[in-house]
């Protein structure tokens, strides 16, 4: 249990909070793997998507990054390797944890999987305890922000245990998807998302909902923050979408 998400205890809070739980790609042919990763990560309050091709992969992560790969060696369509390789030379996906899966007894490979910009690797049958750890030691190294319960940008802060946010001492009043808004951008200061990527990380990619509805929500999330003189700490950026300015943060 001490590896266990402080923030995702309350299955009530876990529901509602549910598109801003760290993201895992899972990405692994064999289907019995396949779920016993997704159904031991979800149970770890990550939301999960499992594929089970190299060349889907490789087209998924250029829609949207997760928080962290979990990838097999072996795919068809595209070898993780490879998918790895790849991955290390696009920007939106230079720094992105990956943990290969590989099978025992390569040990050579596996040493070929680190080089090729893996950040570890967990060889076949492998622990699922220890691999929890893996993926959280990972996520606590590289973006601490997905495992922390408490974000802070500027004078915002945002508990999500509590569910609460704050600018300075005041406790903002929050819409439910203004608060998970909030926690996106929080979570990645000073990076401009397109209407798309917000959709896609606030609202669910299974969701149908026009891009001008972004634009209703970062209204109603301004108009919670700012009062008086405060300065607006959210960048509208023409022809490519809002950030969380950098320029307030300082
Ligand atoms: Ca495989």
């Amino acid at each position: 249990m001490e590896h266990g998400l402080s923030d995702d205890r309350n299955p009530g809070l876990a529901a509602r909070g549910r598109a801003m739980n760290p993201t895992v790609m899972v990405v692994e042919d064999e289907e019995a793997i396949a779920l016993l990763l997704r159904y031991n990560l979800e149970a770890e309050g990550f939301a999960v998507e499992v594929i089970t091709r190299g060349d889907d992969a490789e087209l998924r992560l250029q829609e949207q990054v997760p928080d962290l790969l979990l990838l097999d060696w072996m795919l068809p369509g595209l070898s993780g390797i490879e998918l790895c390789r790849r991955l290390r030379l696009r920007t939106e996906t230079q720094r992105l944890p990956v943990i290969m899966l590989t099978a025992r007894g390569e040990e050579s490979e596996r040493i070929r999987g680190i080089a090729t910009g893996a950040d570890d690797y967990v060889v076949k049958p492998f622990s699922v305890p220890e691999l929890m750890a893996r993926v959280k030691g990972i996520l606590r190294r590289t973006n601490p922000e997905t495992v922390s319960a408490r974000l802070v940008a500027g004078d915002l802060s945002l508990d999500r245990a509590s569910h609460r946010a704050y600018r300075n001492e005041r406790e903002l009043r929050l819409g439910p998807t203004e608060f998970r808004l909030l926690e996106f951008f929080m979570r990645s200061p000073g990076r401009v998302f397109s209407r798309e990527q917000l959709l896609n990380g606030v609202w669910g990619r299974d969701i149908y909902v026009d891009e001008r509805t972004v634009d209703v929500h970062v209204g109603r999330l301004r108009k919670a923050i700012i009062r008086g003189r405060e300065k607006d700490p959210i960048r509208t950026v023409r022809g490519a979408g809002y950030s969380l300015d950098d320029k307030f943060l300082n």
